[in-house]
């Protein structure tokens, strides 16, 4: 075992005797997410979810979206409370960085079952052989500089490591104010001009992840970054919606 790989592991077992895991749901010690906790995970039911805005109970008629979002379905895997809003918070902010895969898991999860439901153009929400690469909202240059990592280009490189799709890292994002202080306009206000691809994107069908979504505003705009660089289409996935 080459020496680097001993060093890790001896820091992770140090680390586990000075800072145990504790479940991200509910403290308890012992795994990161414990049984109790992974039993009660607010799924979203992909048979009801709104096609385009991935509310929870939307399929028939949907109050959060009007039809009228940016991107040509999203998929929500769990509702936005108890231990996904913790999970979300841990990874970016606490960088317990082991939630990564669990939270792509989460998502393949969702888009698996999603792909048997139609989406507003008709076709599957989501098609696996038919998506060409994984985009990610980026985080802010701030956030960057304070957390040292993206906590959505982990996930996607999770995501993209348990799926075999691409990752498409095309996204750049320059600081904008935090989105969680804003209404529904000043997010979008606030967002518009500040998203940019690096990259032409010609006919390619893609996925686009974030951690959460609640108006669709950092969806929409890199969405629209997405499809101004000749993106055919894209389809949206994040962990957890608020509704
Ligand atoms: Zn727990
Ligand atoms: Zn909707």
């Amino acid at each position: 075992m080459p020496i680097g790989s001993l060093l890790r592991l001896a820091g992770e077992s140090l680390a586990e005797a000075l800072w145990p895991t504790r479940c991200v749901g509910c403290d308890m010690p012992g795994e990161l997410l414990c049984e109790e906790c992974r039993a009660g995970l607010p799924w979203v039911e992909q048979r009801l979810a709104c096609p385009v805005c991935g509310a929870p109970f939307g399929f028939l008629t949907c109050t959060e979206c009007d039809g009228a979002w940016p991107v040509r379905a999203t998929v929500a895997a769990l509702g936005f409370r108890g231990a996904p809003a913790r999970m979300v918070t841990c990874l970016k902010d606490a960088h317990e960085l082991r939630l990564a895969p669990v939270v792509a898991a989460a998502m393949l999860t969702a888009l698996e079952e999603a792909s048997a439901w139609p989406a507003a153009d008709g076709l599957a929400r989501f098609d696996l052989r038919a998506t060409d690469g994984v985009c990610f909202v980026p985080a802010t240059a701030s956030a960057y500089a304070r957390r040292g990592f993206d906590h959505m280009e982990l996930v996607a490189r999770e995501l993209c490591a348990a799926s075999g799709l691409a990752l498409a890292d095309v996204l750049v994002r320059r600081s904008a104010r935090d989105q969680r202080e804003l209404g529904r306009e000043g997010r979008a206000s606030n967002l518009a001009g500040s998203m940019s691809a690096t990259e032409d994107l010609a006919g390619a069908s893609l996925l686009l992840i974030d951690d959460v979504a609640t108006t669709g505003a950092s969806l929409g705009e890199a969405a629209r970054v997405l499809l101004a660089r000749g993106a055919a289409s894209v389809t949206a996935c994040v962990l957890a919606r608020v509704w």
